[in-house]
C-alpha cells in the first residue's frame, strides 16, 4: 500500500473507511486523486474472526454513548462498528433495495419527507454495487421480477423455513432475500480468494471465509489498488479550516500522539453519530441548525417463540427469508411500510435481548433463555420518520481523548408507535398460526441515520443532494447521516450506492 508523508496535502482525505467511505475512496482513486482514509479502528485479518461473541466485540464501536428519550437506544456493538471496513465488518449482509415509493412517501401520503431525488436516479449505482461486491438472492424476486441476482442463496436455516410456514399460514409472499454475500469461490481483483459461503451463521463476528461482501474485501483493496492509504488507529477530533472558511485539513491522535494531516478537501464517512459530533465539535457546517437533527432509526419489532423441535438459532446465514408484502399494507393506520425478515442469532445476543426487550427477570428469564435451542425469531425492518424529537448533541461528559461524549435522543412518533402495533399482531399471528408457544415481543430499533441531511434548501439540510456541505464547499459527507427519511430497507446498499454518486459529484466539481 501507498503510504503518503504527513507533509503532503492530500486531493482528499476521508473519515471512516465503512459502506459510505470506501466506494467513494475506491472511486476517487481510480480517478487518479490522492486519497486517505482515515480510520479510528484498527486493520483486522479474516483469519482473525472468530464466532465466539466475547472475542468479537474488537469489531464493535464501543465508546460510550449517553442513549436517552422516550425509546433510548443501547448502542455498542447493536449499532456501529470499527476497523477498516466500517460497520461492514460486522452486518448481517441482509441486502434488500430500497422501496421506490419510501423516496417519496411526503408525495404519497402528505407525511415524512421526500427524498431530494428518485428512487430510478440511485438504481444504476444500485446496480453497480450489487455487480461489484457479489450478491446472492432468488431467480424469481416476487416484489421486481426484472431483478436479477448473480448468485444463488444460500441454503435455508431453521428460522427461515419456519417463516415460510408462517407467511404461508396467513396468506402472505415470501422469498429468499437478497444477501450480500457469494455461494460460489470468486476471485476478487486486488484481494484474492473469496470463499464460497460455509454457512456457519458467524456474519455478525467476522467473515473468515471473505464470502460476506464488505469494504474490507472489496472496495478498500480496489482503492489501495489505485493509489489509496488506508490508514487505521486514527481518531480524528480536529477540522481545521482557514480564514475564508473553507477545510484545510484534521487532526488526528494516533498511539496518544497528534497528527496534522492536510487536504483539499474532506469527505466525511464516520456514521450517523460521529459524523454530527465531529460537526457539532468542531462547529462547522451548521447554519440550517441542522446538524445532529432528525436522528432516525428503523422500528425493529421481533418476535421469537418456541417450538418442541431443536432448531438451534446460532447455524446459518441469519436472515434468509423475507417477505416485502408489508411495505404498503392495505389496513394500515400509518404512512409507509415495514419489511419482515427471519431472524437467526448468536447465544449472548439473544439473550441480552431477550432480558433488555421481554422485561422477564428471575425463574421467569432464566426458563426463556433455557429454551434457545427451540427458539425461533423474525422481525421487522420498518420506516422511520425524521422528527424534531431525535437528535444527537454534544454531552458534557469527556471521552478518553477529551471529546465530548454523544448524547442520543430516540423516541417513537404516532406513525413509528402505529407501525410497531401493526406488526405486533401481525408477528404474533404468524407464529401462533404454526404452533409456536411462549412468544414474546421485543419492542427495538436498529441502525441509526439522519443527523446531516441532504435536501435543496441551505436553510432545512445540511448537504446538497449530492453530500456537499451548503456552507462549505470542499466538505462533503458520505455515510447514513445524510438520509433524509429511514426507508424501510436495511441501509447499507443504499448508502454505498450514494458513496459512488457523491464520488461522481466530487469528480464533476
Ligand atoms: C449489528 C448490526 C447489523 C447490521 N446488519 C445490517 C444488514 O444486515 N444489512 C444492512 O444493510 N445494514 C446492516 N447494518 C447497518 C449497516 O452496517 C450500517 O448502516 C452501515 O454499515 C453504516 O455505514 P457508514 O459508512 O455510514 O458507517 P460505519 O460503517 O459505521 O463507518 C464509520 C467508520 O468510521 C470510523 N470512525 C468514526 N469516527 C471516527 C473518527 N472520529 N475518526 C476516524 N474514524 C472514525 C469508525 O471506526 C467506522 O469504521 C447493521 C448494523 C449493525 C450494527
Ligand atoms: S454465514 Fe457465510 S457470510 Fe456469514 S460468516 Fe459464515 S461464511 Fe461468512
Amino acid at each position: 500500500m501507498k503510504t503518503y508523508a504527513e507533509t503532503e496535502i492530500l486531493d482528499v482525505i476521508v473519515i471512516g473507511s465503512g459502506a459510505g467511505g470506501a466506494p467513494l475512496a475506491a472511486r476517487l482513486a481510480q480517478a487518479g486523486k490522492s486519497v486517505l482514509v482515515l480510520e479510528a479502528g484498527p486493520s483486522f485479518s479474516p483469519s482473525r474472526y472468530t464466532s465466539d461473541e466475547i472475542e468479537a466485540r474488537e469489531i464493535y464501536w464501543l465508546h460510550e454513548r449517553l442513549s436517552g428519550g422516550r425509546n433510548p437506544q443501547p448502542f455498542g456493538g447493536n449499532n456501529s462498528g470499527t476497523g477498516v471496513g466500517g460497520s461492514l465488518l460486522h452486518y448481517g449482509a441482509f441486502l434488500p433495495r430500497p422501496h421506490a415509493g419510501d423516496f417519496r412517501l411526503h408525495t404519497e401520503t402528505g407525511r415524512s419527507v421526500d427524498w431530494p431525488f428518485s428512487y430510478e436516479e440511485l438504481l444504476p449505482y444500485i446496480e453497480e454495487v450489487e455487480a461489484f461486491i457479489g450478491v446472492s438472492g432468488p431467480s424469481n424476486y416476487p416484489w421486481d421480477p426484472t431483478r436479477r441476482y448473480a448468485y444463488a442463496p444460500p441454503p435455508a436455516n431453521p428460522a427461515a423455513m419456519k417463516m415460510r410456514e408462517a407467511c404461508d399460514a396467513v396468506g402472505i409472499r415470501h422469498a429468499d432475500g437478497p444477501t450480500a454475500l457469494i455461494t460460489r469461490d470468486f476471485n476478487q481483483p486486488h484481494f484474492g480468494t473469496r470463499k464460497a459461503c460455509a454457512n456457519c451463521g458467524a456474519c455478525h463476528q467476522g467473515c473468515r471465509n471473505g464470502a460476506k461482501s464488505g469494504a474490507d474485501n472489496t472496495w478498500l483493496p480496489l482503492a489501495v489498488a489505485h493509489g489509496a492509504e488506508i490508514r487505521s488507529g486514527c481518531h480524528v477530533h480536529t477540522i481545521e479550516t482557514n480564514q475564508a472558511g473553507r477545510v484545510t485539513g484534521v487532526v488526528y491522535t494516533r498511539n496518544g500522539e497528534n497528527v496534522r494531516q492536510r487536504c483539499e478537501r474532506l469527505v466525511l464517512s464516520a456514521g450517523a453519530v460521529e459524523t454530527a459530533r465531529l460537526l457539532l465539535h468542531n462547529e462547522l457546517a451548521n447554519s440550517s441548525g441542522q446538524v445532529g437533527e432528525n436522528y432516525m432509526t428503523h422500528i425493529s419489532t421481533q418476535i421469537w417463540g418456541e417450538i418442541d423441535e431443536e432448531v438451534r438459532p446460532n447455524r446459518g446465514y441469519p436472515s434468509l427469508t423475507i417477505t416485502e408484502d408489508m411495505m404498503r399494507p392495505k389496513d394500515a393506520d400509518f404512512a409507509g411500510g415495514y419489511l419482515i425478515q427471519s431472524l437467526g442469532m448468536m447465544p449472548i445476543t439473544w439473550a441480552s435481548n431477550i432480558a433488555r426487550g421481554s422485561k422477564r427477570r428471575g425463574a421467569d428469564l432464566v426458563r426463556t433463555l433455557a429454551g434457545y435451542n427451540r427458539s425461533i425469531g423474525m422481525g421487522i425492518h420498518g420506516d422511520c420518520m425524521p422528527s424534531p424529537e431525535n437528535r444527537v448533541v454534544l454531552s458534557d461528559e469527556k471521552d478518553a481523548l477529551g471529546l465530548p461524549k454523544p448524547l442520543i435522543t430516540h423516541s417513537y412518533g404516532p406513525n413509528e408507535l402505529a407501525m410497531h402495533a401493526h406488526a405486533s399482531r401481525l408477528l404474533t399471528r404468524m407464529w401462533e398460526a404454526i404452533g409456536a408457544k411462549d412468544l414474546r415481543l421485543l419492542d427495538r430499533a436498529a441502525h441509526m441515520m439522519g443527523t446531516a441531511r441532504m435536501g435543496t434548501e441551505s436553510g432545512s439540510a445540511v448537504v446538497t443532494p449530492y453530500g456537499q456541505s451548503f456552507d462549505i464547499d470542499n466538505l462533503w459527507i458520505s455515510d447514513h447521516s445524510t438520509f433524509p427519511s429511514a426507508t424501510a430497507a436495511n441501509p447499507a446498499l443504499t448508502i454505498m450506492a450514494l458513496s459512488l454518486r457523491t464520488a461522481d459529484a466530487m469528480l464533476k466539481n
